[in-house]
């Protein structure tokens, strides 16, 4: 018997006919045995996801109103579906939970047991909903005592079915834990490896992966058939946000296929599948394959006369960079120069600091580029297409007429397997840059 684990965002989840849309989806393959769900988002533009309720009760001046918003929420939700008095009791006990923990002076740790709430109260009412039970994500998703996640899930027995909340899991205290944003991607990944599934699939309110961010190229697009896992893997590290990438490297080594597709179209929507470099699925003589882009980036400039003559340079940039903790991106190096391109977030505020520090370090001159974004296009075996390249920078030049203020390519480089070629943008040139190098894509198709 076929075994798939299906993962349910919080986008599909928002409300009543969500999750009646989800007990239907389930119930119509009996292989659709784990389903792993996310905390209800975001309803219309102007709602709020119930995670990021959760995340603001940090704040006392918000706390009693958005506890009772959430509460609201899935207390409407299970009453629509006419769920149990067992039910409603639940998720009264766990808002007076949450308030409990929200008293005098609020932990880390408090917060994390309050924002794993949302995906919580999700799992209780689906598995009451399909009558199956629900399994706590401690046995699943482990956790050092200092918060470190073990990515590989020890052998377990899973019930025949069962409902599994997202996001969190525990230590082997009990202590809640949360994944990264987004990481119950992460949680449905461990389920799929421990179950050996078949399949692992990602239930979205959009059909698959699209080659180019929608809200970028206006051209109606279809979404990318199939990726590797490699390619899949640069496309969301890069901010295609669609699955976590961290799921992805725990479902390569098992070599779990996955499929993305759309809830509300699942019959005839064209979805994307990830699957190994030999899937017979793979379409070969696709060099050009999608294009992600990521913003908040700061270009660090450091020049040095007679810098590559030294022995010690790079190292001791190295060495600032792990006194803050600083994780980098990208560096580059001429005879005088060096660049190092850093995510915004990796500096945490502390780029004046980071400056001195690497100006005492290193005796060179620094010159700092902030609001700067990445682009990678996604591609197959790119190192052997020159051509592609250089059609891929020259689609830039465009950029000259259309975003004048500043055209400029900050850094460009090749990902050692040729998965990818990164670019590095002004953020103000995004808008134009990407439906450029997605024309030139598209017409590498037609040529
Ligand atoms: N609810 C969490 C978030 O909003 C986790 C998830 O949805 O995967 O990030």
């Amino acid at each position: 018997m076929r075994i798939v684990v299906t993962k349910l965002g919080g986008a599909v989840l928002s409300d009543t006919e969500g999750f009646l849309r989800a007990v239907r989806l389930i119930n119509e393959d009996p292989a659709r045995k784990y389903v792993v769900v996310s905390a209800p988002g975001k309803r219309d533009r102007a709602d709020t996801k119930v995670t990021d309720l959760l995340a603001s009760l940090k704040d006392p001046a918000l706390r009693t109103e958005n506890i009772e918003r959430v509460r609201e929420r899935f207390l409407t939700i299970a009453k629509e579906l006419s769920l149990s008095e067992e039910v409603l009791e639940e998720i009264e006990t766990t808002c007076t939970a949450i308030s409990d923990q929200l008293q005098g002076e609020v932990s880390e740790g408090a917060l994390e047991f309050v924002m794993s709430r949302g995906e919580y109260l999700s799992a209780q009412i689906l598995s009451a909903a399909l009558k199956w039970p629900c399994i706590d994500p401690g046995d699943v998703v482990r956790f050092t005592t200092h918060g470190r996640f073990i990515d590989r899930p020890a052998d377990l027995s899973l019930p025949e079915r069962a409902v599994i909340p997202g996001f969190y899991g525990k230590d082997q205290n009990g202590k809640v834990w949360l994944l990264p944003r987004d990481g119950s991607d992460i949680t449905g990944a461990c389920i799929a490896v421990i179950a050996q599934a078949d399949l692992y699939e990602v239930g979205k309110d959009v059909a698959g992966i699209f080659p180019a961010n929608p809200t970028l190229v206006e051209a109606p697009q279809q979404p990318i058939r199939v990726l590797t896992y490699g390619q899949a893997e640069e496309m969301t590290y890069r901010g295609e946000s669609v699955l976590h990438d961290q799921a992805i490297s725990l479902l390569q080594g098992p070599r779990i296929p996955v499929r993305i597709f759309s809830v509300t179209s699942p019959e005839d929507s064209p979805d994307t599948y990830i699957v190994p470099e030999d899937d017979p699925r793979i379409i070969s003589d696709q060099v050009l394959i999608g294009i992600g882009e990521e913003k908040d980036f700061t270009m660090f400039e450091l020049e040095r006369a007679g810098m590559n003559a030294s022995r010690h340079f790079t190292f001791k940039l190295l060495g600032v960079l792990s006194d803050f903790s600083i994780a980098y991106d990208h560096i580059a190096t001429g005879k005088n120069v060096l660049s190092l391109v850093v995510r915004n977030k990796e500096l945490a505020g502390n780029t004046a600091e980071v400056v001195e520090a690497i100006k005492k370090a290193c005796r060179a001159e620094v010159k700092v580029t902030e609001n700067l974004a990445s682009i990678c296009v996604v591609g197959t075996h790119l190192g052997s297409h020159p051509k592609v390249i250089g059609g891929l920078l020259q689609a830039l030049e465009a950029l000259k007429t259309e975003t004048p203020s500043d055209p400029k390519i900050y850094w460009h480089e090749q990902s050692g397997t040729g998965t990818s070629i990164i670019i590095g943008v002004a953020t103000s040139s995004l808008p134009q840059a990407i439906p450029l190098l997605y024309d030139y894509m598209e017409s590498l198709k037609t040529s």
